[in-house]
């Protein structure tokens, strides 16, 4: 282990030590990851990979720990579906959903991030984690907490999904929900941050958290047999999964682990009712105006983006696009895919669906192209969002006449 340099800042390029600082001191850039590949170059193959785990530790030489990891041994390695039936709706001939909504062990691809955090967190030396979340994050901290035999703190703006909430309760932490918006609690977190020596997964140590999600990247690219998509769509909150995919596409490259070269469009998705960074690539400027969510996509309601610029930059970059679509359209996007498909996500999924739907109707996506669409979290955790959509089951007696009296109502339904 330990192909790391430093960290690195994204914008002035300066050096910084492997500390849990995530800002550069001189031009407020964000800090990145900087990896030795040479080294890891001489370490890894398409051989050493598919010899390694099926988990995201597969490809351990890329991510950001020096020692081996403390948490999460069966995070990743999710299904890439080959999806005809939603294909044939929506007028795709190739079509593949990576669905992270049956990532272990929390059913988002957060564990990935928070795999890395927290065995970054234990390397540091910290007792205690904390993070602000819009959901899906704080059902995973608390996991990966409990396993480490750590304290949590979870903060969390008030509102959210009940499956959610007792998803992140159960595993024995502190939850404490603040009456505001996401960006309230994460500028409250920044706060605290100066307070008390915690390991914030996503704001001290955001530098090693962001780069878990290159596994999702690594493991498309190698699920398509080395190969990287035409199209994949990905649900935006804070733009540090769509950029990470990105980079973990050119890492594949680089390396030398890629059937020909990196030729794909990222496109960015999000609810109409929170959808900055989206706003912003069609406004062709990379000025992201903070916006108030009010959008049944809770996971994904974060109006004002840490890497909202980043994400901007990587739907341009690879000549993607950014879409939106509103809760209804939502809604219907999460029953077409479990209709279709029998996968049933949660808000985000039924946005980055929707997402897609909207830009073959464009233009954008073409029939013929392979294209990816990112599950990124799982349906039971927001069954709020479907209240209303279906009638309750019909109730009989346990006897063979009380449901042949339905049985013709039933089989014409
Ligand atoms: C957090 C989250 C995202 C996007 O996160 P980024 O902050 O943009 O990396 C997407 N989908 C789900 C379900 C999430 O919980
Ligand atoms: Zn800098």
């Amino acid at each position: 282990m330990g192909y790391v340099k430093g960290l690195k800042c994204k914008e002035c390029k300066r050096a910084f030590p492997k500390e849990p600082i995530h800002v550069c001191e001189y031009c407020f850039g964000p800090l990145e990851v900087d990896y030795d590949y040479e080294k890891i170059s001489k370490q890894i193959s398409r051989t050493t990979i598919l010899a390694g785990p099926p988990s995201m530790w597969r490809y351990k030489e890329l991510m950001p720990l020096d020692e081996e990891n403390k948490v999460g041994d069966h995070v990743g390695y999710t299904p890439l579906v080959r999806a005809k039936n939603l294909g044939k709706a929506l007028g795709l001939n190739n079509l593949y959903i990576k669905n992270d909504s049956v990532n272990h062990p929390t059913f988002s691809f957060k564990d990935r991030v928070v795999a890395v955090a927290i065995s970054k967190a234990i390397e540091f030396g910290f007792d205690t984690i904390s993070c602000a979340s819009t959901g899906n994050l704080a059902n995973s901290v608390a996991a990966h907490s409990a396993e480490a035999g750590l304290k949590s703190f979870i903060f969390i703006p008030d509102g959210l999904e009940s499956g959610k909430i007792l998803g992140t309760m159960v595993y024995g932490t502190q939850l404490v929900a603040v009456n505001g918006s996401y960006d309230d609690v994460n500028r409250l977190c920044s706060e605290i941050a100066a307070h008390h020596k915690w390991a914030f997964v996503n704001i001290n140590i955001r530098p090693y958290y962001g780069d878990g999600s290159k596994s999702y990247g690594y493991e498309i690219a190698e699920q398509l047999g080395w190969k990287t998509p035409d199209n994949v769509i990905v649900p935006v909150a804070g733009s540090s999964l769509i950029t990470k995919i990105w980079k973990a596409f050119h890492e594949f490259e680089m390396l030398g682990l890629l059937e020909g070269k990196v030729n794909s469009k990222i496109f960015a998705a999000q609810a109409t009712g929170c959808s900055p960074v989206t706003t912003a690539i069609k406004n062709d400027t990379d000025v992201i105006t903070p916006v108030k969510p009010n959008t049944i996509a809770k996971s994904i309601a974060i109006g004002n983006p840490a890497d909202g610029y980043y994400g901007v930059k990587t739907t341009k970059d690879s000549g993607g696009y950014g879409e939106d679509v509103n809760d209804e359209e939502i809604v219907l996007a999460m029953r077409l895919l479990a209709e279709t498909e029998g996968i049933f996500t949660e808000t985000a999924g039924g946005v980055t669906v929707g997402v897609t739907k909207k830009l073959v109707q464009q233009g954008r996506i073409k029939p013929d192209e392979t294209t990816v669409i990112c599950i990124t979290g799982n349906g039971l955790k927001t069954v709020e969002a479907l209240s209303g959509q279906f009638t309750d089951p019909v109730i009989i007696e346990p006897k063979l006449n009380n449901f042949e009296e339905i049985y013709s109502n039933l089989s014409t339904a």
